[in-house]
């Protein structure tokens, strides 16, 4: 009912920009047929048929639905004329997003950081940064939007770019946690949420980790597997919400590993999920494997677990070792 109230808000702001334009500029039939399609939506809003496929009569994805309220067809049942057009612009999403990606593998002063980036689809809704300050402190960023698809990889977006602005105005770890948190609450009503850890490591090995509801973060080191429990609220469900900040000191040979849970929630043939304790077994058989190769043996670890069977979700994988 909300996303209907919502729909038809959407499409008399539509209207009414079309009609003022059309009303001061000479007839445009490109305009005018977009207006006819307008008036059709808003017909199909007041006989409620709004959002149903008009081939199969399922419900339209509703992440397409909330970009663009003119559809008619559910994915399945596009013309070839709209599958051709929305696999192009899904190939341009994939390529943006693969550009705002760091590089798989890089060295900032004694830190060696390498991650691993699977997209499900041709986009992802996983978030994957690394973010350098003058000052020798590094940010290192894992995350996950709520949802799948399209919808989900513009959240990704939308955080990667905050999380690059916020960072450099100099706050604490727990202030920029709400300060963000705060942002996503105003920016999109509720609608949408990620779940992330933001994890702040000095050039003295001070590591502080904040996680808003995301995968528990691990350190390998030579003598055990730790687990950073702190969590709170995921970002972006209330505006309220507090973030506490765990330290720990990591010495050379410590590695930090974040993930997401498209690594703990794999299934295998027999329904089982991965879990957070496969991941420490490699952890505690690799731990002074450098990032890559310790990255590397947990993709492998994962791929032997899941076998045969098709992969569900988004895969995030990252290790920062401290050399
Ligand atoms: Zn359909």
């Amino acid at each position: 009912m909300a996303e209907t109230t919502y729909a038809r808000e959407q499409l008399l702001e539509r209207r009414q920009k079309l009609t003022s334009v059309l009303t001061h500029t000479r007839a445009n039939p490109h305009l005018a047929a977009l207006l006819d399609q307008v008036d059709a939506a808003l017909e199909r809003v007041e006989m409620g048929s709004f959002g149903i496929c008009e081939y199969c009569h399922d419900s339209i994805e509703s992440d397409r639905l909330a970009c663009d309220p003119l559809i008619r067809f559910c994915i399945d049942h596009l013309s070839r004329e709209e599958r051709s057009a929305l696999e192009q612009d899904l190939v341009l999403a994939a390529t943006m997003q693969s550009g705002m990606l760091p590089p798989r593998e890089q060295r900032f002063g004694d830190w060696e950081i390498a991650h691993h980036y699977q997209p499900m689809g041709p986009v992802s809704g996983d978030y994957c940064d690394v973010i350098t300050c003058p000052a020798g402190e590094l940010f290192l960023l894992v995350g996950d939007a709520s949802g799948k698809g399209v919808a989900a990889s513009l959240l990704m977006t939308q955080l990667h770019a905050m999380f690059r602005s916020l960072i450099h105005c100099d706050i604490s770890l727990k202030e920029l946690m709400e300060r963000a948190n705060r942002i996503l609450c105003e920016g999109n009503s509720g609608r949408s949420f990620a779940t992330l850890v933001v994890a702040r490591v000095s050039p003295a090995g001070l590591l502080e980790v904040a996680n808003a509801g995301h995968c528990t973060p691990l350190i390998a080191g030579k003598s055990a597997t730790t687990r950073i429990e702190t969590a709170s609220l995921p970002l972006g469900m209330f505006t309220g919400v507090e973030y506490e900040v765990e330290r720990h000191q990591l010495d050379a040979g410590d590695t930090l590993v974040l993930y997401t849970d498209g690594v703990t929630e794999t299934h295998n043939g027999e329904d089982d999920d991965y879990g957070c304790q496969r991941v420490e077994e490699v952890l505690r058989r690799c731990f002074n494997h450098n990032p890559r190769s310790l990255v590397d043996a947990c993709v492998a670890d994962l791929a032997a677990f899941r076998g045969h069977s098709t992969a569900m979700d988004d895969v995030t994988l990252m290790a920062v070792r401290r050399c």
